[in-house]
This record gives C-alpha cells, sequence and structure tokens, in this order.
C-alpha cells in the first residue's frame, strides 16, 4: 500500500477499535429462505426476495432462453446500441403492471432514483424530502445541486413548512420536488401517500415517490404503494426496483410518456452506463408475467408477516412502527443489537444487526425481513431463537 492511501489503514483501524467493521456475511449457493450462509444452513431472514423470486424455476428458465437467444450483454448504453426487443417488451410489461403511461428501466434502483432526481432538477430547485428516504434519493438531490429541505419524517406538518420555505427560496419559474419513499427500509412503516400528494399539490409541487420496499408487497398483485392508497395518476413519479421482490436486478421510473422521454434525453446513468444484459431482462419480464397471473405469493408473504411479527410482540420484542414485512427488532443500544444478531446466527438465524449511521443512536436494532418462501416452521423456529438470544441477552423478560 502507498503512503498515500495509510489513512484508509487508520480509518479501519478506527472502526475496529469503535466494533463497526464488519465483512459480509457470504451466502453459498442459493439465496433462499433456508440458505447456506458462511458454512452454517440458517434461516434466513436478511434477504429483500420478498416473493422468493430469486431462485423461481420460470424466472431462471427465461434467463437460459434469453443467453440463448440473445447472448450474454448487450453491448452498449441504451441510448447507443443498448436498447434491445428485451428492454422495450420489459418498459411496456411494466408499464400496464404499474397503470401508468410508460417505464424507463434504469439498471439498478439506486440509479433510477439518482439519476432521475438530478435529471429533472437543477440549481436553484427545490427539493423536500423525507428524513429517512433511502440514500440514492440523498445522492440525486446532492447531484442536482438543488436546494434540499429535509423534513421530520412522515411529518406533514413539517412538510407544509418546508414547502412554505421552498415557495420563498426556489428560484423565478423553478420547481419544487417532495420526494418520499413509500415504505421505510429500516422501520417498514408506509410513508402517508395521500397527505403528501395532497399537500404537495397545494403548493404545485411535483411528487415522487421510491417504491423499493413497496413494489411487490403493496398493492393489487404488488403494484405498489400508489395503487395500495389508490392513488392512479395523481403521483407523477414512482420509482420502483427490479432487485428486491422482482428478485432479480434494476430499477425503473414509472409516469408519463412525456417523463419518460424526458430521462431518456437526459438521465446519466441511461446515458453513460450500460444496459442490462439479456438474462436479467427476461427473468425480469417473467417475474411481472408472474405477479400478473397470480397473487398467490403476496398473500402468503403477508401471512408469513402476521405470524412472524404477532409471536415476536407476544414474546415482548418491540418492533416499533413496521406496518409490513420488514421487521425491526429494536434493541436500543449498538453492541446489543449486534450481540443479539451474532448469537441468533450461532442459533441457525441470520437477521443483520443495524446500528448508527444507518439509524439512529440508542436505536440500534436487528433487522428481520419475511418472504413468502418462509415456512410456518421457519418462522416458528426464528422466534424460539429470538425469545431464547433475547432473554439471554436481557432484552425481553
Ligand atoms: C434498496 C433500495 C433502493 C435501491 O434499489 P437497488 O435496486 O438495490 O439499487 C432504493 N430505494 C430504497 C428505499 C431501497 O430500499
Amino acid at each position: 500500500m502507498s503512503e498515500a492511501l495509510r489513512f484508509l489503514a487508520e480509518e479501519l483501524e478506527k472502526l475496529k477499535a469503535q466494533g463497526l467493521f464488519r465483512l459480509p456475511r457470504v451466502v453459498q449457493g442459493r439465496q433462499r429462505a433456508r440458505a447456506v450462509i458462511d458454512g452454517r444452513e440458517v434461516v434466513n431472514l436478511s434477504s429483500n426476495n420478498y416473493l422468493g423470486l430469486a431462485t423461481h424455476p420460470r424466472l431462471q428458465e427465461a434467463a437460459r432462453r434469453a443467453v440463448e437467444s440473445h447472448g450474454v450483454g448487450s453491448g452498449a448504453v441504451r441510448t447507443i446500441a443498448g436498447t434491445q426487443d428485451l428492454h422495450q417488451t420489459l418498459e411496456e410489461v411494466l408499464a400496464r403492471f404499474k397503470r401508468t403511461e410508460a417505464v424507463l428501466v434504469y439498471q439498478s434502483g439506486f440509479t433510477a432514483n439518482a439519476g432521475t432526481v438530478a435529471a429533472i432538477l437543477a440549481p436553484g430547485d427545490v427539493v423536500v424530502s423525507d428524513e429517512l428516504n433511502h440514500a440514492s434519493i440523498i445522492d440525486g438531490c446532492r447531484l442536482s445541486r438543488a436546494t434540499i429541505k429535509v423534513y421530520p419524517h412522515a411529518d406533514m406538518e413539517g412538510l407544509r413548512q418546508k414547502l412554505e420555505e421552498a415557495r420563498r427560496d426556489v428560484r423565478e419559474g423553478g420547481r419544487t420536488l417532495v420526494v418520499t419513499d413509500g415504505v421505510f427500509s429500516m422501520d417498514g412503516d408506509i410513508a402517508p401517500l395521500p397527505d403528501v400528494v395532497r399537500i404537495a399539490r397545494e403548493f404545485g409541487a411535483i411528487t415522487m415517490v421510491d417504491d423499493a420496499h413497496a413494489s411487490g408487497v403493496l398493492g393489487d398483485h404488488g403494484r405498489g404503494s400508489v395503487d395500495h392508497w389508490g392513488l392512479h395518476g395523481q403521483v407523477d413519479i414512482q420509482v420502483g426496483t427490479l432487485s428486491k421482490a422482482v428478485g432479480v436486478l434494476g430499477g425503473y421510473v414509472a409516469g408519463s410518456r412525456t417523463l419518460i422521454e424526458y430521462l431518456l434525453q437526459r438521465a446519466r446513468p441511461i446515458l453513460f452506463s450500460t444496459s442490462h444484459p439479456p438474462a436479467v431482462t427476461a427473468a425480469c419480464i417473467e417475474a411481472i408475467h408472474l405477479m400478473e397471473e397470480s397473487d398467490e405469493l403476496i398473500r402468503r408473504l403477508w401471512e408469513n408477516t402476521r405470524l412472524f411479527q404477532a409471536e415476536l410482540r407476544a414474546r415482548g420484542f418491540d418492533t416499533g412502527r413496521s406496518q409490513t414485512p420488514i421487521t425491526p427488532v429494536i434493541v436500543g443500544e449498538e453492541t446489543k443489537a449486534m450481540a443479539l444478531s451474532d448469537q441468533l446466527f450461532q442459533e441457525g438465524v441470520f437477521a443483520q444487526g443495524i446500528a448508527y449511521p444507518t439509524v439512529p443512536r440508542g436505536k440500534a436494532r436487528v433487522r428481520a425481513i419475511v418472504t413468502a418462501e418462509h415456512s410456518q416452521a421457519d418462522l416458528e423456529e426464528a422466534v424460539a431463537a429470538f425469545a431464547r438470544v433475547g432473554k439471554r441477552l436481557g432484552i425481553i423478560g
């Protein structure tokens, strides 16, 4: 290592001293509800594979067929020679699914958020953002060089206040964007979207919702939070991911044809980074078909969620404000949350510990994510392990 990079080693030493240095556990083989992780078979409560589609035979077959028909790479960015017929099909299928005029597929949910916010705002514009919004939204806000105003989490008075400030601060002829996650990734609560939309409209602001954890989870057949709240046609920009419930990889923006045509001219991840390879695109198409055909997996996801959360609460755990399969088990103290996660792993359950700066100090937790693929036995086994370790650590009585 060169002398110039020595500071990195020093930073790592600091993290280690604080107990914050972590290397990822390794999933050996398939990403499933029961998986082999670091050499141990565990009940896996750490993936975002809500519907179990990451290993679904129909998606795997679609991917294999696309390799045969289209090869393994797309060869260019979307706007040069990297728009394949498969991309077009995926966007048509998604637009129908989301009930919007059009869709643009990005390489990830991250690039969809960051690229979209940065493309539609400019210096002098204002973005009003929930304090718990995802990092990719925050990065997009920074890249846009718009003025950023953050309102307290889900606080509608706070939102109104920031919009009033925005009205004063926005440049002549400038725009204001209100952006919120549909489901918040660390607490599993659902944004009060009808209020957000109503207030934003009073101020003539653009509305955007990031449905990474709502796609495939909320709404009829998993159409997302706009459908869940009956707000079709009222949210300007819907972002979704193909990497979580859809089980593959990618992100997208759903909205008006004008919005999509504009982003195709201006969104930098679309202009400067290569598009999805055929296997990924084809597997995503198959996933959406599957979700349209049946809502059985989503129903099972919610049954499992109700079972798991009721059992945890009955044993005295604090699951915070969760309203979705994202289940925080709030511990408070950072070292104790990490100990809970580590000891759960020894007991055959993988649920990630999450501490500052991902969540506020004193709110450290283990985050468990339920999927449709878990059996009742998996969940009961996990709850029993939580209870054993929780007692040992004095988290529950
Ligand atoms: C995971 C996540 C993203 C990023 O999606 P990827 O497809 O994994 O890049 C964006 N927003 C939220 C709220 C997320 O949880």
